[in-house]
């Protein structure tokens, strides 16, 4: 095994997200240097890279170039084109590998190898066409209805998805979802959505944060709690489930299994995300060490630093919505000025940490910014870090699902 990377190396990140920016911070922290690749210009990562270089990921000689000037590549966006990666994997290596970005990119891929392990999926059917839709979807079909159709590729945060409420519903999902590379998916009524983030270094070891609770409002995350208050029994399990994704796909890096529990106490992986995710923000100031900083030490091959939750902590995102304190929510953005909220009306909290990323525009639905609150026990994390948002402006109120 090669020496591990030490502070003064250079990563290079391919995607220029908040992802990225919290990855450069953890990494500037520990005296290494960042370089980002992406097709922006003054994105929320390269604002705190070294170097940012704007180039089409498809560039595949600005790929190369980028990566001989680092010493080892991750990405901080499940989308980038695997041609990409493995242009950059031509001049160094790529953390996690080639086949994990391949495998989480593409929902069907996803689901068939999480199937073909043996992990408990939604049941799901391929449909590349109306007519292999209606035939799942009908009352005798293998899925049925209530369901969603989901896009097989480039779907994240509830885009490309329609409800298929019933058999007649199909066409117009079909027509919504505007795709032949689609997966249906039986509707899965949850008692709660969970998430597990794990780390795992080149020599295998593994760690996690443990199980982290979700809510969504429309189809984005709004509010993670940790600890999340299920059942040990549960938590050991999924727990069990995320050790054995990360060593199924040979994982170096962080990866997030995102899961279903259903109300006779199943599991379900609705979704793995190849890097660190947005239930675990809340880990950068809540335990030991973040989901970031595990990133960069699995990547670097460093050994891991504890996850050890130090307080029950609260994270809540701030979206672009908030920018329009007049609309309310179903309301209309059209023709109205944005305006940047009142920080410190949130800072008046005095347990509540605020995280903004530096996007020029806000736009509803889009991901600004979060708070996170700690606090003595989750619940009171959660109802902090919801009430410093409430206090920010109208569409800051949490819109439960
Ligand atoms: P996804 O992009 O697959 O993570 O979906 C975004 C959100 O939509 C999830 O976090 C759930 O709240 C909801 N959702 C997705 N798939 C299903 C399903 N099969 N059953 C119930 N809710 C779902």
């Amino acid at each position: 095994m090669s020496a591990p990377l030490l502070p003064g190396s250079t990563i290079g990140v391919l995607g220029s997200g908040q992802l990225g920016r919290m990855l450069g911070l953890a990494a500037r922290k520990m005296g290494y240097r960042v370089h980002v690749l992406s097709p922006g210009d003054d994105t929320p990562t390269g604002q705190t890279a070294d170097r940012e270089v704007v180039a089409d990921y498809m560039d595949l000689d600005a790929v190369r170039e980028f990566a001989s000037r680092v010493d080892v590549v991750t990405f901080e966006f499940e989308n980038v084109p695997t041609a990409c990666a493995e242009a950059a994997a031509e001049r160094v290596p790529l953390r996690p590998a080639h086949r994990v970005l391949h495998t989480t990119q593409n929902r069907l891929r996803e689901k068939r190898f999480l199937a073909g392990a043996g992990f408990p999926v939604t049941p799901f059917a391929e449909v590349r066409t109306l007519d292999e839709l209606v035939a799942a979807a009908a009352p005798d079909g293998p899925i049925g209805t209530p369901s969603v159709l989901k896009t097989a590729g480039w779907g994240y945060d509830g885009k490309g998805q329609a409800l298929v409420r019933a058999p007649e519903e199909a066409e117009a999902a079909w027509r919504e979802v505007a795709t032949d590379d689609a997966i249906l998916e039986a509707f899965v009524p949850f008692e709660r959505e969970i998430s597990v983030i794990g780390a795992r270094g080149r020599d295998g070891a593994f760690d996690h944060w443990g199980v982290i609770a979700n809510d969504h409002a429309r189809h984005i995350l709004d509010l993670s709690v940790a600890p999340a208050p299920v059942a040990p029994e549960v938590a050991r399990e999924a727990v069990g489930i995320a050790r054995g994704v990360l060593g199924e796909l040979d994982v170096v890096g962080v990866l997030c299994v995102e899961m279903f529990l259903t109300g006779d106490g199943r599991l379900l992986v609705n979704e793995l995300a190849p890097r660190p995710h947005n239930s675990g923000h809340l880990t950068v100031d809540a335990a030991l060490t973040s989901q970031f900083e595990q990133q960069l030490r699995t990547v670097c091959g460093l050994p891991m630093g504890s996850t050890e939750l130090l307080r029950p902590a609260a994270m809540a995102n701030l979206l672009g919505d908030l920018w329009w304190p007049a609309a309310e929510a179903g309301g209309s953005h059209a023709g109205a000025a944005p305006r940047e909220p009142d920080w410190s009306r949130a800072l008046a909290f005095p347990e509540v940490k605020l995280h903004l990323y530096g996007k020029a525009q806000a736009r509803p639905g889009r991901k600004m910014g979060h708070l996170t609150a700690l606090a003595g026990t989750p619940e009171r994390a959660a109802e902090i870090a919801l009430a410093a948002r409430r206090a920010l402006g109208p569409s800051g109120r949490s819109e439960r699902p």
